[in-house]
Formats: structure tokens, C-alpha cells, sequence
């Protein structure tokens, strides 16, 4: 029996050109034995799990922030008989939000085989997995906003060390930027005035209270300006999220 390590390493000397002579007295490995791997290519992986909580799978956290941030906003998990499906509800006026939810999911989970489903206005993101509910465990029965929504500590980490993607996430879900104006007089002339701002619409003031967190850990002023809204109306604050996650679109 050779080694798996044998094995690797003399593809990558067959690879690199030496000869099967060379290479079975380098590693004292038959000359047969060479022949087969050659023809037979590299050894079989030891079967991984995909699950960043269960089997410590690596997790792309950027992205894994900006996914939280669509299922927090527009997203449900709902269990089938042998698995579940994360479903993020899309405006289908904003094709790029819907590649952006894909490609969150796919970063999160690149053997994601994503599907869509139409619906009057919207598109539909479907991804189906054993193991979403590991990834957001706020997932439970009933609406989240009939629900508590607490991050756990290492969601906590991630959204401190991500607030761009979480933000756009939650705002590019469940925000718009509204473009208020005003006119005012200058020098007897009306003068049109733009006071744009960024406002997030949720039923959960749990959700309001991550969103928020969130801009604190960003740096961006915000206020509560209706029990449904969390708005950033400052320029300076509309400017630095404008930064941040970009125009819808
Ligand atoms: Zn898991």
C-alpha cells in the first residue's frame, strides 16, 4: 500500500516531466503502480462536509453578511421532506439585486443549484439545503416579525467585521432611497432643494435594532422615523451608504 501523499507526489513529478525510472526510485513506488495512477489521475477526496457550523467548512463571511442581510429583509427558509429551501422574494424591476442574491448564495454555498420562480412583480430565489437552517438559525415557524431575531455571537462577529454587505442586504431588500425635494426662495428665485434618504421598512423592531447596529458599526446617523422606518437622512449619512452598497438596480 503506498501512501495518498505518495501519490500526489508522483503525479506532480509525472506532471513536471520526470520519468516513471526516476520517479519509482525517488518515492519506491513500482513502476506499475506509476502507470496506473498516471492513467487513473489524482486520488479520490475524502468526502467533506459543506456545512460552515457543522462540518467547519470554510465560510465566505463577505458574503455570508450580505445573504444574512436578504434573508433578514426578504427571505424565508422553509422545510421540505428531506431539506430545506431559502427563498429570497426579489423585485423583479432590479435584474442586478437578483444576481447579487445568487451570487451571495453561490459564495455561500458553491454547490448551490439555484432556481427562480415567477410571481406577479417578483422573482423568486430558490436554493435548497440540509444545513440553511445551521446558517441562519433565526429560521423558525410563524413570520419573523411575530418572532424574536437574535444574532448569535458568530453572527454577531461577522456582521461586525461586514456591515457594507449586511447593509446591503437588509437595504436593497426590504429599503429604497426616496428622493424627497423642497423649493425654497433664494433671492426672491424659487430654488428646487434634493434632501435624498435611505429608508429601511420592516415590521420587526428586532430586525430595525440589527439594521441600526449596523450603521453604528458603519459610522452612519440614523433615526427611527416611523415604527416602520429606520431612515438615514443626513447627507453625509446618505452619502457614506450610497458608498457603501451602491444604487439599487
Ligand atoms: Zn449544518
Amino acid at each position: 500500500m503506498y501512501s495518498t501523499e505518495d501519490h500526489r507526489q508522483a503525479l506532480r513529478m509525472l506532471a513536471a516531466g520526470d520519468s516513471l525510472s526516476k520517479v519509482s526510485r525517488q518515492l519506491g513506488v513500482s513502476r506499475s503502480a506509476l502507470r496506473a495512477w498516471r492513467d487513473d489521475g489524482p486520488p479520490h477526496q475524502p468526502h467533506r462536509g459543506e456545512c460552515p457550523r457543522c462540518d467547519s467548512a470554510p465560510l465566505d463571511e463577505g458574503a455570508y453578511a450580505s445573504l444574512l442581510g436578504f434573508y433578514l429583509g426578504d427571505g424565508t427558509i422553509a422545510k421540505a421532506a428531506t431539506y430545506h429551501s431559502l427563498r429570497v422574494s426579489c423585485d423583479r424591476q432590479y435584474p442586478g439585486i437578483v444576481a447579487d442574491v445568487e451570487g451571495s448564495i453561490l459564495r455561500v454555498r458553491p454547490r448551490s443549484s439555484i432556481f427562480h420562480v415567477a410571481a406577479p412583480g417578483v422573482v423568486i430565489v430558490h436554493a435548497n439545503w440540509t444545513h440553511w437552517p445551521c446558517l441562519f438559525p433565526q429560521h423558525g415557524p410563524g413570520r419573523k416579525h411575530d418572532r424574536r431575531i437574535l444574532l448569535e455571537p458568530w453572527q454577531e462577529r461577522i456582521a461586525d467585521r461586514h456591515p457594507a454587505g449586511l447593509l446591503r442586504g437588509l437595504f436593497h431588500s426590504d429599503g429604497a432611497r426616496v428622493a424627497n425635494w423642497a423649493t425654497r426662495a433664494v433671492a426672491g428665485e424659487p430654488k428646487r432643494y434634493d434632501y435624498p434618504r435611505w429608508q429601511f421598512s420592516n415590521r420587526s423592531d428586532d430586525i430595525h435594532a440589527i439594521c441600526q447596529q449596523a450603521l453604528d458599526t458603519a459610522g452612519i446617523p440614523w433615526r427611527r422615523s416611523s415604527a416602520l422606518h429606520t431612515s438615514v437622512s443626513t447627507r453625509a449619512g446618505v452619502a457614506a451608504l450610497d458608498e457603501l452598497i451602491g444604487p439599487k438596480r
